[in-house]
């Protein structure tokens, strides 16, 4: 059982409104909120994504020249770095047992070099593009070949009360989080397996490497979910959820 989960918020990204409803027409940018998460566990304490790489502080134009250009644009201050926000919640890199990366988007896996001494677990799918070294996909930070990643593969529990369901679709080896704490029970963290509630209960289709791997991860999640029934379903980057999170020092 974990201690406490707190939300850590970790910077913002401008992206265009398309990418949370494919019927939406592009031209529209919208901000949203990257999340990172800190769980305290009896055997110390683990993070869930390590939010976005020191290349994107005070560099919106990090993407001119690239595919993704006035698609996504960063707007990230130095404080949003993983390192600046796990020293304002009194720890440093060093003292995170583990890490989880939910995938290797820039915006989840941007702070992983500061983890070089750290197992960081991955879905073996993901591994495999880290592996590949296809930089279109995972950014040079995730490739430093002194990281240490811990591969797995399907629904596993790597420690008590923290289990890592395989959710691929919106990346190869997404991985959703469920999460059972002492205070509040199952927290179903679904990261990028839906951006929002809409994509989760209205099947709204977002942007993904392959949607119909996408709907099936949440048709089987949303199944699995029925037995377990958390108390709180967190969406990847959902506005109108994300501006009522309360975030640390409140814990769940
Ligand atoms: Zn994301």
């Amino acid at each position: 059982m974990i201690e406490k989960l707190y939300w850590l918020p970790a910077g913002k990204l401008s992206m265009d409104s398309s990418a949370f409803n494919k019927s939406v027409q592009k031209g529209q940018m919208i901000s949203i909120q990257i999340w990172s998460y800190l769980l305290e566990t009896k055997a110390g304490p683990i993070l869930l994504d390590t939010g976005m790489p020191e290349s994107f502080i005070h560099n919106p134009d990090y993407f001119k020249g690239t595919p993704y250009e006035g698609i996504i644009i960063p707007l990230m201050e130095p404080e949003d770095h993983i390192v600046s926000i796990l020293k304002q919640v009194g720890y440093s890199p060093n003292d995170m047992i583990a890490v989880i990366n939910s995938h290797l988007h820039l915006d989840h896996a941007g702070g992983n070099p500061y983890f070089p001494d750290t197992p960081i677990y991955i879905q073996e799918k993901e591994w495999e593009i880290v592996n590949k070294g296809d930089t279109s996909y995972a950014p040079p930070e995730c490739l430093l070949p002194n990281l240490n990643y811990k591969v797995v593969e399907g629904d596993v529990e790597p420690f008590p009360g923290i289990q890592l369901l395989s959710t691929p679709g919106h990346s190869p080896g997404h991985q959703s989080v469920l999460v059972t704490t002492e205070k509040t029970g199952p927290i179903l963290i679904t990261v990028d397996m839906a951006y929002t509630r809409s994509n989760y209960e209205d099947k709204v289709p977002f942007f993904t490497f392959d949607s119909v791997q996408a709907d099936q991860s949440i048709e089987r999640i949303k199944q699995k979910m029925e037995e377990i029934q958390p108390n709180i379903i967190f969406f990847g980057h959902d506005n109108e959820q994300g501006m009522k999170q309360e975030v640390y020092p409140q814990f769940f």
